[in-house]
């Protein structure tokens, strides 16, 4: 899960995300079209996730699933309006380095994961008019940044952009485990949701990075899952894809290659705010 800059306000549960699919949401994965189909030029857009631990109550493609929703969603918003959109199938492995010590968790690095993400964009680049990465696993976003400077040093019109919800705690806490009871209740485990440790993650970071996540929390939690909730989590999923949809439609590319809305992100954000790097 990330933390991004910005974001509209709550607006209430008048969409759920995904649910089952709408008849035009339908063709959106990029897996069911036709290479016919794809001449047009459309707008291709690539979920990121993970494959790592998210305590003991939520599985570990959390961060996949998040980003997949987010993703479907903001496509169907986007078709609305008119345009070519298609969701390539998730990127289920990223840099999971801190989560390691924890079982399950498959990490691909940094490395590995900008080669892959920069193969993508040069691969679907040949027929895609533009593509927008979005990430749902904070530990994600070097990989990201450094794989989309160099597709736009290549002259490929690609971006990216946060799944998340800004103030949201870290990880498998209350944001996360909402979203999974609203998109896959059948894969969480209230029984098991625990409180983790709550301190701020600008706190946690030098530890974390220093020695990774079981030492700030054995649980591997970061929040408190507990009082967790489908219907926010819906609203929430609603206010992350509005969000990510804006940022394609009007926001402009920063120097990480971040889609940002200039009129809510420069000025108004702190400096540690604008950079979705500290959550995980
Ligand atoms: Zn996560």
């Amino acid at each position: 899960m990330t933390t991004g800059p910005g974001g509209p306000g709550e607006r209430g549960a008048r969409r759920t995300t995904p649910g089952p699919p709408a008849p035009a949401d339908q063709h959106l994965p990029l897996a069911q079209w036709t290479s016919p189909q794809a001449c047009g030029g459309p707008l291709l857009i690539v979920p990121v996730g993970s494959l790592e631990q998210h305590g003991p109550h939520l599985p570990l493609d959390t961060d996949s699933a998040v980003a997949t929703a987010v993703a479907t969603a903001a496509a169907a918003l986007l078709t609305t309006g008119g345009e070519s959109v298609a969701v390539a199938p998730v990127v289920a492995y990223g840099a999971s380095g801190e989560h390691q010590d924890f079982a399950g968790t498959v990490s691909i690095g940094r490395a590995a994961l900008t080669a892959l993400l920069v193969e993508i964009g040069r691969s679907a680049g040949t027929w895609a008019a533009r593509m927008v990465f979005v990430n749902g696993h904070g530990g994600n976003a070097a990989a990201l940044r450094d794989a989309v400077r160099l597709l736009r040093a290549e002259s490929r019109d690609a971006s990216w952009v946060p799944a998340g919800v800004p103030g949201a705690d870290a990880h498998a806490g209350h944001v996360e485990t909402s979203i999974m009871l609203h998109l896959r209740p059948g894969s969480v485990d209230m029984t098991r949701a625990v409180c983790g440790t709550t301190t701020a993650i600008e706190q946690l970071l030098p530890a974390l990075r220093e020695s990774g996540v079981r030492a700030v929390s054995p649980t591997g939690i970061l929040g408190d899952p507990r009082g967790a909730d489908a219907a926010q989590g819906a609203r929430l999923c609603d206010r992350i894809a509005d969000d990510v949809t804006d940022r394609i439609r009007r926001g402009t590319i920063d120097d990480d290659g971040l889609l940002v809305i200039q009129t809510r992100t420069l000025a108004a954000l702190p400096q540690a705010r604008r950079v979705p790097s500290g959550s995980l």
